[in-house]
């Protein structure tokens, strides 16, 4: 029985490839009916501005899976990302960037590369939750969660199972972000317990993506947050050579999206000159996760061997040499008439027949203890000492100042005169049984009504609050990270 899914063209480019592709899937016999939606420039002008109209919205929900062409994101303000309404949207938590090179069919100084970034999709600094808090300072909430992380982590490993790969590398900050990304780190180390024929290793972000620059062919497939896989993956697609070769999936629990990682490319359109590679590619991703992959593995073949034959789109074709310059039909045409075919030298497709599924979450048990809080205050020009003697003389009789910090470094007690402070204090104060001296202090349980009666006293000592986070101890352990040189 034939499987339906969403085609949405695109801007630019977008409607001349996604016929290039379609035609090739067609000839593959691909079991394949199209619900074709109208999204992108012309929905934003219409007046949609996220770039969907709402009876797209219906079929796209209907369907299992989008293959979508790049579209054009109108200049100005008002127009809101689509990619990021439809990843929040349908919850698309895992971005899926397969980066390999042709070598030496299509140029590239890394040979051997043949990298997979697996980037959590929906957390991470992406949330948008920030705030200006004081003059001085603004804020960016870095929300990374246990089923969030879970589930990428997972999706990380089965996929590398599933493929055939040999190694995943998780790449995150978690010296410095002990708790979003040691959460992260502390996943993959568990999960991957359970994955033992894989290869595996964490690095830290900074030296990873120096690393995968310049010797990308040592990595298989990476996991990591948001915010570093997207630096991290467009690292990896501009060291194969093209934007016009590499295609990506976001997949979610119900719906998944595929489609090429590069845009509307609006210079090149309506010329029959665009690479249909990436979104060939995406579409073949498209396939495997549908379980077609006899019919992925065949046009995946049929590429390689068009690449290899020398049947070149003009934004990979080297003039002099031996390689002939086609349009993005012909090299369609190209692909159709090699299906049944092998590469030679390039190494065959194979694709699994039992494609990476995400898992159901299960929250863990775990008891929760209030045990103090943390107060941020505006002060503008305030010595710590004057500041924390003011906190101290409001908060007597309820609960103990702690520490004081600025912009993360312990200011009080014992700072030092060098700190430079803004106007932004965190003031931690805790149980006033609380053993504060030991290096790792004891913190016993706090009332939950103390934290308003000490904001109250604290507004009422002329102390301006500007947010506030509670301190939690989970099954005894620390929530909350310590204050630099505490
Ligand atoms: P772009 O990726 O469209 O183009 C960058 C360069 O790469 C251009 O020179 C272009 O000609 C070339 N190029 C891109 N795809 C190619 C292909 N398949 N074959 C040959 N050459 C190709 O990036 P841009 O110019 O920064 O953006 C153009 C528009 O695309 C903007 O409106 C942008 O917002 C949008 N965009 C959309 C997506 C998406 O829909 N996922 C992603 C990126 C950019």
């Amino acid at each position: 029985m034939n499987q339906r899914i969403t085609l949405a063209p695109g801007d630019g480019i977008g409607p001349e490839i996604t016929v290039a592709v379609r035609s090739i899937l067609d000839a593959a016999g691909c079991p394949i009916d199209y619900d074709e939606v109208e999204i992108g420039e012309k929905a934003y002008l219409a007046g949609h501005s996220s770039g969907i109209a709402p009876e797209a919205w219906e079929v796209l929900r209907r369907n299992p899976v989008l293959l979508k062409g790049p579209i054009t994101t109108p200049q100005g303000s008002g127009y809101k990302s689509l990619n990021v309404t439809l990843r929040k949207t349908l919850g698309l938590f895992a971005n899926v960037r397969p980066c390999r090179t042709y070598h030496p069919h299509v140029a590239t100084q890394h040979p051997g590369m043949d990298v997979v970034v697996v980037r959590e999709n929906e957390e991470d600094l992406y949330a948008g939750i920030e705030h200006r808090q004081t003059v001085d300072t603004f804020q960016c909430l870095k929300l990374v969660s246990i089923p969030g992380t879970e589930r990428i982590v997972r999706y990380a490993f089965e996929y590398a199972k599933a493929n055939g790969r040999r190694k995943v590398t998780c790449l995150v900050k978690d010296n410095i972000m002990k708790l979003t990304d040691g959460l992260f780190a502390e996943t993959f180390r568990r999960m991957g317990a359970e994955y033992p024929e894989l290869e595996q290793e964490v690095q830290i972000i900074d030296i990873g993506t120096a690393r995968v620059a310049t010797r990308p062919e040592r990595y298989d497939v990476i996991v990591t947050l948001n915010l570093y896989g997207d630096i991290i993956s467009d690292v990896t697609a501009e060291l194969t050579g093209s934007v016009g070769l590499a295609g990506s999936a976001n997949i979610g629990e119900r719906i998944s999206m595929f489609e090429a990682i590069h845009g509307s490319a609006p210079d090149i359109a309506g010329r029959d000159i665009a690479n249909p590679t990436a979104l060939l590619q995406s579409a073949v991703m498209m396939l495997v996760h549908l379980g077609l992959a006899e019919q992925a593995s065949a046009i995946q073949n049929a590429l390689l061997r068009t690449i290899e034959d020398g049947f070149h789109t003009a934004d990979i074709h080297r003039p002099g040499s031996d390689s002939q310059l086609v349009g993005t039909r012909a090299f369609a045409e190209a692909v159709v008439e090699r299906l049944g075919q092998r590469p030679v030298a390039l190494p065959v497709a194979e694709f699994p027949n039992a494609p990476a599924q995400p898992l159901p979450y299960r929250r863990p048990e775990v008891k929760r203890e209030l045990c103090g809080v943390d107060f941020f205050v505006c002060a503008a020009d305030s010595a710590p000492d004057e500041l924390a003697a003011r906190l101290q003389k409001a908060a007597e009789g309820r609960m103990r100042l702690k520490l004081v910090t600025n912009r993360g470094v312990k200011v009080w007690p014992e700072g030092f005169p060098e700190t430079f402070c803004t106007d932004h204090w965190r003031c931690r104060f805790v149980n006033p049984a609380a053993d504060t001296t030991s290096p790792e202090p004891s913190y016993p349980p706090v009332e939950a009504t103390l934290v308003p009666e000490l904001l109250a006293a604290l507004l009422d000592a002329g102390i301006e609050v500007v947010k506030s986070e509670n301190l939690y101890l989970f099954d005894g352990q620390r929530g909350f990270s310590l204050g630099q040189g505490e």
